[in-house]
């Protein structure tokens, strides 16, 4: 990302007039795509050190905001709202666990400003349910003219492409365990958010937070070792992942 020490009132938002003109833009300026704004801001705050420039992402565009259903699943779009995602009536008959889950994103102002693909970029917490779901994304990219579809576990964010809507697929018959953790005796933010999903046949596994993003391939073995070499460092917090994905497992598994 181009940051410099620029002062905040000095920034240049640069408003493309379609999805295309943001890829180029952001390939020849170098600049940040810019969405909900509420996971980037509070990140120049803290270093007090902002962009130059940036280029807005704008909801109007086709297919970027709202969610449907796609007869294999549903389609949201990535500048759809935290907020919208908890309270659309499709989430709440596709993904019931997400709307009581989503009480514990932010609080209603955040979710009101920040978007699904915004989280998604930045691995916040719906990163583990969308891995576990093997969700697609959709992304323009300056090198290519058609928009193209990739699992979000292969999506490298901050590569100037622009994501733009999510698949997930038809979840109605599948049974999902979905849980935020932290450490519970010291007020402090949690740490990590796991994810587990069975879809008749396989049982999906993958969490998020401050060791980022992953699915979870290991036997519940060799866990403690898959975790560390993804960049999860800490014991006790390795430990509760490993506690909590067995639970939601066996939990699953008897209401299958
Ligand atoms: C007080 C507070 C509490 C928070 N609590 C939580 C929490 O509990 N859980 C949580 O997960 N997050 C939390 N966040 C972080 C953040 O608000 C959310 O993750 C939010 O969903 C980010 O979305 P946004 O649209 O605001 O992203 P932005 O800040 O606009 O962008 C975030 C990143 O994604 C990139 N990006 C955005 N959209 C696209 C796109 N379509 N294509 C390509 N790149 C894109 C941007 O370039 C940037 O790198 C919190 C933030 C605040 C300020």
């Amino acid at each position: 990302m181009q940051a410099d020490p620029t002062q905040r009132d000095q920034i240049r938002v640069l408003r493309p007039a379609t999805p295309r003109e943001a890829v180029a833009l952001a390939k020849t300026t170098g600049a940040p795509y810019i969405a909900g704004g509420s996971g980037l801001q509070p990140v120049w705050e803290r270093n007090g050190s902002w962009p130059r420039q940036i280029v807005a992402l704008n909801p109007g565009w086709p297919g970027f905001r709202g969610i449907e259903e796609t007869g294999q699943g549903l389609r949201v779009g990535a500048l759809t709202t935290l907020g919208e995602l908890a309270q659309h009536p499709l989430i709440h008959r596709y993904l019931p666990c997400l709307p009581e889950f989503m009480d514990q994103v932010a609080g209603p102002g955040v979710r009101h400003l920040g978007t699904v693909g915004g989280n998604l970029c930045a691995g916040g917490d719906l990163s583990a349910l969308f891995l576990a779901l093997d969700a697609q994304v959709h992304r323009l990219s300056d090198d290519d003219p058609q928009e193209q579809c990739q699992p979000l576990e292969d999506y490298s964010a901050g590569d100037g492409t622009l994501m733009t809507a999510l698949s997930i697929p038809d979840s109605r018959q599948w049974r999902i365990g979905l849980e935020k953790l932290g450490y519970r005796e010291r007020f402090s933010p949690p740490r990590a958010t796991v994810a587990c999903v069975h879809d008749g046949q396989t049982m999906r596994r993958a969490v998020c937070g401050e060791g980022g993003p992953a699915r979870l391939r290991s036997s519940e073995t060799d866990q403690d070792t898959e975790l560390t070499a993804g960049g999860w460092q800490d014991p006790a917090l390795r430990l509760a992942i490993q506690r909590m994905l067995a639970f939601l497992q066996e939990d699953i598994a008897r209401d299958h």
